[in-house]
This record gives C-alpha cells, structure tokens and sequence, in this order.
C-alpha cells in the first residue's frame, strides 16, 4: 500500500486529500498542516465569492478548471448543506477604457463556455443594482457567495471518514529521501511517505526547495484589506458589484460583496505584506520582508507598475482615496459608511522579470508533485484543481 503525504491543510489540500481517497480508497493517505486547526489562512481569509470563469484566459488551466470548478463546488455545498448562494455579479464598467475592457471580458467568458452573460446598458444596471452607476456592465448569473470554512470542515470530516489521517500542528520544516521514501519532518515528529503533494499556499515555493523541486518562481505575499459598510448603508448593495480589471493584474479590483452571514464588506485592495502570513501592518516577519524586497522580481515588478504599487499603497493608509474608488462604482458611499473590516494574505507567484504569474502552476518531479501559483479563484476551484492533481500523478 503506497502512502501519499499532502502538505498544506488549505481548501486545495484538503480537496486534494479528500479525491485522492475517494479515487484510490486503498492507498494510506496523511495531510499535515502547521496550525491548529486546517483552513487557517487563504481559504478563509477571502472575499467568499463563487467565480465561474468569467476573467481567465481561453484554454488555460484556471479558465478549464474555474469553469468545471464552481458547479463541484455548488454540488458539494448542496450534498454537505454549507450555505452558499447564486445570487449573481454585476462587473461594472465606469469609463469608456473599461467599456472596450468589458467586451473583451464578454468574449472571454462565452469563449469559456458560460451561459446567460448579459450585457447591460445603465438602465438594466440600475435594475439590479439601483445604487450603483456605470455606463455597460455584464451581469453574471452563475457566480454567487458560500461559507468557505464550512467547506474547509466538511472535507476534513469526510477525509477523516474515508479513513485519512489529518495532522496539525505539524509544521514540516525538514524534506529528504531515504530508500526512495521521503522523510518529512517537523522539529519534533516525522512521516515517511512514497508521494508528497505540496499544497502550502504562501509557503508553496519554500516547501518545493525544502524538497529540491526546481522553481523559478517566488511567492510575494500581497495583503488586501476589506471595510464592512454599517448597517445603514447595507441597502446600497443587493449582491456583487465588482470594477473591471486591468488585465496586466491577477487581482480584481476593490468590490462589494454580500457575505453569506450576512453584512456587505468592500475590498481588497493589494499591498506587499510584511510577513506571509501577516493580515496588518503591525505583522512583520524579518526573513519574509527580506525575502520580497531582495527578490530581483519583485524591484523589476516595481520598476514596472510604480503607479499601481504607489496607487495601492495609498489607498491602504488612506480611507478617503479607498472610498473614492467604492464611489465610481456606488456614488453615494461616504467614509462614515465604512467600518474596518478583516484582511487576507494572497499567495502571488511572481517571476524574476517581475511579471505576475497568471495561471494556476504545478511543478512535477521526482515522486512528487508542488503547486505553485493557486491564487483566486482557487477556493472555488479546489475540487477541480485536486481532480486534475489526481489524474497528473
Ligand atoms: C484577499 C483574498 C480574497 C480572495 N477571494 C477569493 C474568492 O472570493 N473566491 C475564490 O475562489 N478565491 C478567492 N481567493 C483565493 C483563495 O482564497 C485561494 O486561492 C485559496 O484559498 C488557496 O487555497 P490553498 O489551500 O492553496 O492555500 P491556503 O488556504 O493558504 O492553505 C495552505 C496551507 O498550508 C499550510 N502550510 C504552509 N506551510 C506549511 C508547512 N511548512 N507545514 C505544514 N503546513 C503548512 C498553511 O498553514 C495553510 O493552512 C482570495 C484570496 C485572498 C487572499
């Protein structure tokens, strides 16, 4: 019997865990994860929105598996009875630049295969959304918001009942190979195994090292933060109203999401983090900060965009400039409408030539497998993303 080792207990490790015993019940298989309890970082710490594939590019892996994704995902949530939604999104297009943008979104999305994308023109927005303001928008019907944590729990309790074994606590800090098995330890536990799968989110490129996989690839963490709008004006906004993004970026811009227990949260926006896992400024890791500002990507991605940093900066320390922006898409937003909301810490693989890694990337080596770029929308993803895993080893 082969033992197949996941690290990362995230929504992608998980669901990975989770298809691999239901595709191999016979195999033994363990998934280790460094905090307490699993699901501790990006799979809960994010907008909690459903996407269905609208942005990525035709023929590239996160466009076939957002696509396959978002209906496992709304399958599961109905099997497991997690809350979720299909209440659609409004992307919103303020300015002629972003009109011709928004065309090329439509063409992308039927490309992709979606079905019901409608394009509207402001009297058909203000229809949906009698608040907010824009010149076309698409209205997407399949997107919609869930409880990503319940989703988190529900594979944890069917791993566990398909007979896996979840560790946590375990914080692998040691990877080898002995008599063609790997030993993977912590500071004071060890397993052996004959097949790691590394699903480590913002740690993913230092895991594939720790393990000697080639990668060019570094993770630069981004934080976004969110605001909460106070309960008066929670009638501005009916379901998801998101801007349209510059398609240089991987991110989508600050929107307004409904939240699934309710209240409306804007944001993210997208600084450099401080530490990998540090959700405010006050986190601060010396090895992770060292890590970004001495990668080579990361000043060519500066020299590159210094308007967007320096834009995304600003409206970071400043809640003026981050309402300003809400008010292109909502104009009657006003500062005392925004209380300050949670945060998240983006997982962003970034080359040395400082360009962002777009698609989702796995590395395949030696009795191994590492995934290095699984950014939005990779919770909705997560069943996809495993199934594909399972079917490449
Ligand atoms: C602000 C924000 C908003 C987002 N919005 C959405 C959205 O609305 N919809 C959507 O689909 N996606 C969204 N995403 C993306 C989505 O949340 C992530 O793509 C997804 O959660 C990635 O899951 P993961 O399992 O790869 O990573 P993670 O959830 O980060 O899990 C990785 C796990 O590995 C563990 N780990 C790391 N190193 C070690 C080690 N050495 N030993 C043991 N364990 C280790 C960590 O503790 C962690 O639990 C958003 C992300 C952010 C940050």
């Amino acid at each position: 019997m082969k033992t197949r080792l996941i690290i990362g207990g995230g929504i992608v490790g998980l669901a990975t865990a989770y298809k691999l015993l239901k595709h191999e019940p016979r195999e033994k298989v363990i998934l280790l994860e460094k905090e307490q309890v699993v699901g501790a970082h990006q799979s809960t710490h994010n907008s909690g929105v459903l996407h269905c594939g609208l942005y990525y590019k035709p023929g590239s892996l996160k466009a076939k598996l957002a696509v396959e994704g978002i209906q496992e995902m709304v399958s599961f949530c109905r099997e497991h009875q997690i809350d979720h939604e299909i209440c659609g999104k409004l992307v919103v297009a303020t300015n002629e630049l972003e009109a011709s943008r928004l065309s090329n979104l439509l063409e992308r999305g039927k490309q992709n295969g979606l079905s019901g994308l409608e394009l509207l023109e402001p009297g058909g927005i203000r229809k949906i959304e009698p608040h907010a303001t824009g010149i076309k928008a698409i209205k997407v019907p399949q997107e919609g918001i869930v409880n990503y944590r319940g989703v988190c729990d529900a594979l944890a309790d069917e791993i566990r009942n398909l007979g896996g074994e979840i560790k946590t606590e375990f914080h692998v800090s040691r990877i080898s190979r002995h008599d063609s098995q790997w030993v993977v330890a912590s500071k004071d536990n060890e397993v052996n195994v004959d097949y790691l799968i590394n699903c480590g989110g913002l740690h993913c490129d230092r895991i594939a090292h720790l393990a000697g996989a080639e990668h060019q690839m570094k993770i630069v963490p981004f934080r976004g933060e969110y605001y909460r709008l106070t309960p008066e004006a929670q009638s501005l906004v009916s379901h998801l109203i998101y801007p349209v993004p510059d398609p240089a970026f991987p991110f989508l811009g600050v929107h307004f999401t409904r939240l699934i227990h309710g209240g409306i949260e804007a944001g993210p926006n997208a600084v450099l983090a401080f530490a990998r896992e540090g959700y405010g400024y006050k986190d601060f890791s010396p090895r992770d900060l060292l890590d970004s500002l001495t990668y080579r990507g990361f000043w060519n991605f500066l020299r590159s965009y210094p308007t967007v940093a320096f834009a995304e900066f600003h409206q970071s320390l400043s809640i003026s400039k981050f309402c300003r922006n809400l008010q292109k898409l909502i104009p009657d937003i006003r500062v005392e409408n925004l209380d300050t909301g949670g945060s998240g810490v983006r997982a962003q693989a970034m080359l040395p030539n400082g360009q962002l890694e777009q698609d989702f990337h796995i590395v395949q080596d030696r009795e191994s497998l590492h995934l290095l770029n699984a950014p939005s929308p990779a919770a909705t993803a997560s069943l996809a993303i495993a199934g594909h895993i399972v079917s490449l080893i």
